[in-house]
């Protein structure tokens, strides 16, 4: 177990709390979103961020209109520090799964501390969507990356979804989904949701939890759940953003994937940074003791520093 004071405040937040961070019920005619964080266990910078921000809102009694569920991702994978226990949680929810959840259950030989976590979460889910009410939907998934990063969002090219994308000051990834499958974007997406996911930075670095909460305040305020003058710091967070990247509200679509089996041995040259530009022909990582070279240019993303993954990394470029 990781004892750094991150994860210590982590742990001990897990014990002390069950799965809901915070929710609310208000009018129908106002939004309806759900937080997430913590779903790869290994990513505890967006728990943290979203306990600082509702801490602060019932603090200081910040009126929200609309409803709203904050829900903690693996809970048993972030008590062990581990992305997950058997299972990637966040490549489990493809349509197959989604039919076992709701209607035919799984098989005794197919419960692992993932899929249980899976059945909780869509009952804690569940049981909001039929206390609650509200007009869009919004689910908000935080997440954050193996190797430094800056900030950024990914949604789909749906246009209302892309919309309140790009008012982020942030560089918006728009294809993820042709590449990789079985997200909570799917669950969310069969239930009529808007799927936002953000990346924050990099897994514990203490500022991923600063980012984060930029990240909550800003999709308080551009959901409609929050209005600006009730934001504290507004511009402080819009600032912090927008300062870290050099494409804000820039959409950005994936051109290609490395891909990785279970048995590869996939090793990164080091020091690369998530959004870097690279040259057709870079010396990028080596695959079972073979060179990658880069096979186009554009810049480097999700390159993998951690030992779990199937991606090695991708390559986007920015859409005109
Ligand atoms: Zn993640």
């Amino acid at each position: 177990m990781n004892h750094s004071p991150l994860w210590q405040e982590t742990h001990d937040y897990i014990q002390q709390h069950d799965r809901i961070l915070f929710s609310c019920c208000g009018e129908p005619s106002g939004p309806f979103v759900i937080f997430s964080a913590g779903i790869h266990g290994n990513e505890p910078t967006g728990v943290l961020a979203l306990r600082n921000v509702f801490k602060k809102i019932v603090k200081d009694n910040l009126p929200l209109n609309g409803s709203l569920l904050a829900v903690i991702g693996n809970r048993s994978a972030l008590t062990n520090g581990k992305r997950y226990s058997v299972v990637d949680l966040n490549r489990l929810w493809y349509d197959d799964n989604l039919n076992k959840l709701h209607t035919t259950g799984f098989a005794g030989h197919e419960l692992n501390p993932d899929v249980l976590e899976m059945i909780k979460i869509d009952r804690v889910i569940s049981d909001f969507e039929n206390q609650a009410s509200g007009k869009e939907h919004y689910f908000i998934d935080l997440h954050t990356t193996s190797a430094p990063s800056i900030p950024f969002a990914v949604a789909d090219k749906k246009e209302h979804c892309l919309s309140i994308a790009l008012q982020f000051p942030l560089p918006v990834v728009i294809n993820i989904n042709e590449y990789i499958h079985g997200t909570m974007l799917n669950y969310f997406e069969n239930r009529n949701f808007h799927g936002l996911v953000f990346e924050a930075g990099q897994h514990e670095d203490g500022m991923s939890v600063k980012k984060h909460e930029s990240i909550i305040w800003l999709s308080l305020l551009i959901t409609g759940m929050l209005k600006k003058e009730n934001v504290p710091n507004y511009n402080a967070h819009f600032e912090l953003l927008s300062g870290l990247n050099e494409d804000p509200h820039q959409q950005f679509e994936i051109i290609h994937r490395q891909e990785l089996k279970t048995t590869d041995h996939f090793k990164m040259q080091p020091d690369y940074v998530n959004f870097q530009r690279i040259d057709k022909g870079e010396l990028l990582a080596h695959l079972n003791g073979i060179p990658v070279y880069a096979p186009k240019e554009g810049r480097l993303f999700m390159p993998l520093y951690q030992s779990k993954g199937e991606d090695g990394f991708f390559i986007v470029q920015r859409v005109n």
